[in-house]
Formats: structure tokens, sequence, C-alpha cells
């Protein structure tokens, strides 16, 4: 389980290199001037980012879900923001292509998957966060188009060129149809985007969208009518898995540079690695870190196997972000006040993986979740499917 094959070992070198190269070099400009370099792009897209786990056929390598948490473990070691807006990415890839008509294929997930394309995902809204079932957004059933009205709210990269939106659809009269995905492309649909400030992923922006009578053509929907929710969360269980994996690696980031700054660091003449109590926190550091790889991996194998692994997916969801964010509170203590400084990368880690125990589900979702598969039993008040891989 978690021994890497020859191939995927070489997939970890490289998408750490490639990322060493291309990414790291912007990463301090980008969280302050809260803009993702897009240049790198094209780039992430021709290395296999966006889209891998796609049918190389239908224009993704084919990888599995072990290749996908190797990608997003090197990206998390590297720039949590980056693995941010690819898992963005990879979700409305996931999407588009087992949704998606061969129109909107062409128009939409072509060019997202060859990097030319910035996208969104809205379902969150200032009234409704873990509960997206009961989201207020109406798109009015207008024949040859919506109007979509409402508010969504803490959405990445919300400015991008188009992005897929859950919203009600109602007829004129009001009578609910369903929820439904609906393509907004910001070439022909007005609608505006407010930046907020947050405390995690600087690099990638964080938005209000407000849709105000935005016009959507009904060729921009996405599946059916009704079948809304099911098709924004096809990738639900990639997300977390890709959440996990980031955390994993931003994580062993945090521990790489604790043991260096153990190493060299010398308090009462001798390097406060030879102290007890900092071995004390290395040690707990890098077991999170291992137990952590373990479960992500764990999940991953259990996707890979072709079991539907909710249990696993929100064991790791949950345990590898709360864990990455106790290591990078150690690391901060390893390193004294110089820690917080925003000429290191730590604080930048503190802050962002805090930023894992709330989006793709809050750790108390996943609590809810790892029950109902346990117990057969749902806090969520739903009646929950029988688990056949136990
Ligand atoms: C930086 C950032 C980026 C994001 N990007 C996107 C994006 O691109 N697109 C998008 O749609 N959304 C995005 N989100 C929104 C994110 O998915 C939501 O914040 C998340 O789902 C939680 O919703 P909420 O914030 O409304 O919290 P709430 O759902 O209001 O939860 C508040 C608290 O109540 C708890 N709680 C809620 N229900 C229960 C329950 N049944 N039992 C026990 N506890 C419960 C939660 O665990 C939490 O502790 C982003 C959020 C952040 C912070």
């Amino acid at each position: 389980m978690s021994q890497l094959t020859n191939e995927q070992q070489m997939l970890k070198e490289n998408a750490e290199r490639f990322l060493e190269r291309e990414a790291t070099p912007f990463i301090a400009q980008a969280e302050k001037g809260g803009e993702f370099p897009w240049q790198l792009l094209p780039k992430l897209a021709e290395f296999g980012y966006i889209g891998p786990m796609l049918p190389e056929e239908d224009g993704g390598q084919g990888a599995s879900y072990t290749d996908m948490t190797i990608l997003m473990e090197a990206a998390g070691h590297q720039w949590l923001g980056l693995r941010a807006l690819m898992n963005v990415a990879n979700m409305i890839a996931g999407l588009l292509n087992a949704h998606a008509n061969e129109e909107q294929k062409q128009r939409y997930l072509k060019p997202l998957l060859a990097g030319q394309r910035r996208v969104f995902v809205a379902i969150t809204e200032p009234n409704h966060g873990s509960d997206a079932s009961s989201i207020e957004t109406r798109a009015i059933d207008r024949g040859d188009h919506f109007e979509l009205r409402g508010t969504k709210q803490w959405i990445t990269n919300a400015a991008g060129d188009f992005g897929v939106v859950l919203a009600q659809v109602v007829s004129p009269d009001g009578a609910p149809k369903g929820p439904a995905a609906l393509i907004v492309d910001r070439s022909e649909a007005q609608y505006t985007v407010r930046p907020l400030e947050t405390m995690i992923l600087r690099g990638t922006g964080t938005s209000e969208i407000v849709f105000d009578g935005t016009k959507v053509p009904r060729s921009r929907l996405v599946g059916q009518i009704g079948g809304g929710l099911k098709t924004i969360l096809t990738t639900l269980n990639e997300g977390r898995l890709s959440v996990s994996a980031g955390a994993v690696g931003a994580a062993q980031k945090a521990l790489d540079l604790s043991i260096e700054y153990a190493r060299t660091r010398v308090q009462f003449g001798r390097p406060i690695g030879e102290f007890q109590l900092v071995q004390g926190m290395l040690t707990e550091m890098v077991t999170l870190v291992r137990a952590s790889r373990l479960l992500c991996r764990d999940a991953a194998a259990a996707l890979d196997a072709g079991r539907t692994a909710r249990l696993e997916c929100a064991i790791a969801k949950k345990f590898c972000t709360e864990s990455a964010h106790r290591v990078a509170s150690l690391a901060l203590q390893v390193h004294g006040g110089s820690g917080y400084s925003t000429d290191l990368p730590l604080e930048r880690i503190f802050r962002d993986t805090r930023g894992g125990l709330i989006p793709e589900g809050t750790s108390e979702i996943q609590i809810l979740i790892i029950g109902r598969e346990l117990l057969g039993l749902s806090a969520f008040g739903d009646r929950p499917k029988a688990r056949k891989d136990k």
C-alpha cells in the first residue's frame, strides 16, 4: 500500500523538480499580490496536472488515484494555493467529462485540459455551506435561457474564464424544477465578482459572485435539471483525496524545514536538535506525516480497486488536514520567533494548512460521514446507502 512503483517514484521526483523549477520562484509575489502566475497554467497542463485521471482518449493521462495523490502531495509540498487551483480544475474536468455534451466538451473541456481556461466552481452561498442541498440561487427557466439570481460566496478563482454554478431551477411562476449545474461563461454572461480577503490561499483569490438576472443560454446546462447536485459532486471523493494529499505534502515541507533548522540553530552552545524536547516535537511531526501518507494512500488504493471508499476518503481528509496543521504549529515552535517571519514559508504553511479543515466538507462533516459509514445510521437525516465494500 505504501510502496510506490518505479514509475510512480519517477512521477514523484519529476513533479517535485518541475514545481521547484517552475512554480517556486513565483510563490512569494503571488501571495503578496493575490494573483496566481497564470503563465504557469499551460505548463501545469502539459505536465499532467489538469485532468490527469481522465482516460487518454478523452484528453487525460489515464492516471490512477494513487498517481493523483503523488501529484497533489508534490503540489502541497511547494504551495497549497497551487494545489487548490488544480483541484478546482480537476473537479470541473471530471464533471464535464462525465456529464457534458460534445459541444460543451469541445468548447470548455478541451481548452481547460490544455491550460487555456481558468475555472471556478460555485456551490457555497452566504446562508448555505455544508448543506449544499438547500442553496437559494435561482435559475428561472425562460425557455431558451436561464435567468440566474443569487449570491455565491468563498469562490476560488471566481474571476476565471468560466465556472460551473449550482442553482435551483424554477419555472417563471416560481414552481421548483430541481437543482442544475450551469456553465457560466464570462465572455457571454454579466455578473459581479467581489474579491474577499481571507487568511488562507492568498495567491489564488477568493471572491463573492453576485448573479442579478444573469442570462445563461440553455445550451450551458450540464446534465439534467434535477440532477445538479449529483453532477457537481461527481468528483467529491477525488477532491477529498486531493486535499488530503496536499496536506501531507505541506506537512512534509514543515518537517523538512524543522529538521534543517534543529540541526543548525545553536542555543546554549548546542544545536537545538540535541535537546530532547525538540526531538519530541520532531518525533510527533514525523509520526503524523507518515500516518497521514499511509491513510491517504489507503484511500487512493481503495478507489483504485474500484470501491466507493467514502469511509477511507473521509478518514483521510479529516486526519491528514488536522495533522498537517498540528505539524505546521510544531514547526513554528521549533523555529522560535523566526518561524513567524514572512520571509520563511512556514507562516504561509501554518495559515494554509488551517484552510484544509473547512473546504471539501469540514472536519465535523467528515465525522458524520464516518459515523454513517460505520453505523449505517445517519446524523444528516438521510437514508444511508448500504456499504458494499467494508
Ligand atoms: C478559502 C476558501 C475557498 C473556498 N472555495 C470554494 C469554491 O471554490 N467553491 C465553493 O462552492 N465553495 C468554496 N468554499 C466554501 C467551503 O466549501 C465552505 O466554507 C464549507 O463547505 C463550509 O461551509 P460554511 O463556511 O458555510 O460553514 P457552515 O456550513 O456554516 O459550518 C459552520 C460550522 O458548523 C459546522 N456544521 C455544519 N453543519 C453541521 C452538522 N450537520 N453537524 C455538525 N457540525 C456542523 C461546520 O462543521 C462548521 O464548524 C471555500 C471556502 C474557503 C474558506
